[in-house]
């Protein structure tokens, strides 16, 4: 078996979605290729006055159904493949749920932790001057991912805003709020987690104050699944970070957790509270659960464990969790995936809005985001689960089929240039 290459995922999913939707190669072909990648260098000065070079890219997948979308991460193992699969799963993310977008994703191959607040913020605004020819409120509009935060969104409006001469607050989404961000956007991917896992559960007949969770990835996706799924009554009994996991088989004090790790620096390794055991991330993706929600990187679900995976349902929060080996053997065990594109839309879906009051120039409040926001997703996933069972295959699949004949729809009305 060669090296893990998340874009051959990506092209075998879409095959597998095009062969069901019986399309011809030439119908699809288009989205199996990122339309336009940027790989870039540059330079930047540390505090003690050396010199650093960093690598970064922004890869434009799709503009077939609108302006490119995606996040920018901030991570020392990403690479190429990686960014040119996020940003295809992007491309068919906004299609699955309906959003007038393409797909894209940037990443910079940095440890952040290793720099100071004022390195982190001379290499944001360089990355961003490096591939500001590409960015624009109706070309392509970055949002936080993995390691990138609202207070990083605004240096990179900021820096746009400067090269440009004037504000652009539309330029990115996931920004503070009183530069243009919207009520609703740092709990809206989570938000669209819980969404997910209480309608699932519901076609299941299962009352979510019944099960249990386990969630792998703390961080703004995985503690805002966790806080929402706790308040709805679900047990949730393992999370997980970088360091490793913390597991108590009658449910964890996620309050209490998500307050600990408020503090900078603050890490679940060293988190000590009475019935708490410690675990490893491998061993938290295994654990007896009904409801495993990856909510950290991708490749983690992988035919090294699929097999063992004791989660009756597992909502993809993270992009790509599943590999296609894992995806088969869990199909085999009947284990149910939402697949990533519709799970964890919640993200892409409240960017939408915030880019939509960008553009009119008003806010809308917070009670009416998250009631179009939960309408959205329940709609998606309606759509999603009535196609697997008509045509028999699974969410990833119905999902990738609904998605697909959309990018192939508009590709085939708008036609070929020249
Ligand atoms: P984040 O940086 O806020 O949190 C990441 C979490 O994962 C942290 O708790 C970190 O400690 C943990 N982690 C990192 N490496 C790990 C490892 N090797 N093993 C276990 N845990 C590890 O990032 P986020 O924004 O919460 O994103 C998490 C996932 O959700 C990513 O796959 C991202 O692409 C996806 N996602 C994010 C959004 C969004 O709106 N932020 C939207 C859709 C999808």
């Amino acid at each position: 078996m060669g090296a893990y290459n998340p874009y051959e995922n990506v092209i075998s999913v879409i095959r597998d979605a095009a062969g069901k939707l019986g399309l011809a190669e030439s119908d699809y072909i288009a989205t199996m290729y990122p339309e336009r990648e940027l790989k870039v260098s540059f330079p930047v000065r540390m505090d003690d006055g050396s010199i650093k070079m960093f690598e970064g890219y922004r890869v434009q997948h799709s503009s077939s159904r609108g302006p490119c979308k995606g996040g920018i991460r901030f991570h020392p193992n990403i690479d190429e493949n990686e960014v040119k699969a996020l940003a295809a799963w992007m491309t068919f993310k906004c299609a699955v749920v309906g959003l007038p977008y393409g797909g894209a994703k940037g990443a910079v191959k940095v440890d952040p932790s290793a720099l100071s607040h004022a390195e982190l913020e001379r290499m944001t605004r360089r990355y961003t001057a490096m591939i500001a020819p590409l960015l624009g409120p109706e070309r392509d509009i970055p949002a936080p991912d993995i390691n990138t935060n609202a207070e990083i969104m605004a240096w990179i409006m900021d820096t746009y805003s400067m090269l440009k001469g004037y504000a652009v607050p539309g330029v990115v989404t996931g920004k503070p709020i009183d530069i243009g961000g919207s009520l609703g956007r740092q709990e809206a991917t989570g938000r669209g987690i819980a969404v997910t896992a209480e309608e699932i559960l519901k076609k299941m007949n299962i009352p979510l104050a019944k099960i249990k969770v386990a969630i792998q990835g703390m961080g703004n996706v995985g503690g805002i699944s966790a806080k929402l799924l706790h308040e709805m009554g679900a047990s949730v009994i393992a999370v997980s970070d970088i360091s490793g996991g913390i597991y108590k088989e009658s449910g964890l004090d996620i309050p209490e957790i998500l307050r600990y790790l408020a503090v900078k620096g603050k890490l679940l390794k060293n988190y000590e509270a009475g019935g708490v055991t410690h675990i490893s991330n491998e061993e938290l993706l295994v654990i007896a659960t009904d409801v495993l929600i990856p909510a950290a990187l991708d490749n983690q679900i992988n035919e090294n464990n699929a097999a063992k995976i004791q989660a009756k349902i597992i909502i993809e929060a993270a992009n790509g969790p599943t590999t296609v080996q894992a995806d088969e053997i869990l199909n085999e065990r009947g284990i149910i995936v939402v697949p990533d594109i519709l799970a964890n839309a919640g993200g892409v879906i409240v960017s939408y809005f915030e880019w939509v009051q960008n553009i009119q120039s008003l806010m809308w409040d917070e009670d009416e985001i998250n009631k179009t926001l939960t309408r959205i997703m329940c709609k998606a996933i309606e759509t999603v689960y009535k196609t697997s069972v008509e045509k028999k295959v699974t969410l990833r699949t119905s999902a990738y089929m609904i998605a697909l004949q959309k990018l192939v729809t508009a590709k085939k009305t708008r036609g070929i240039f020249p």
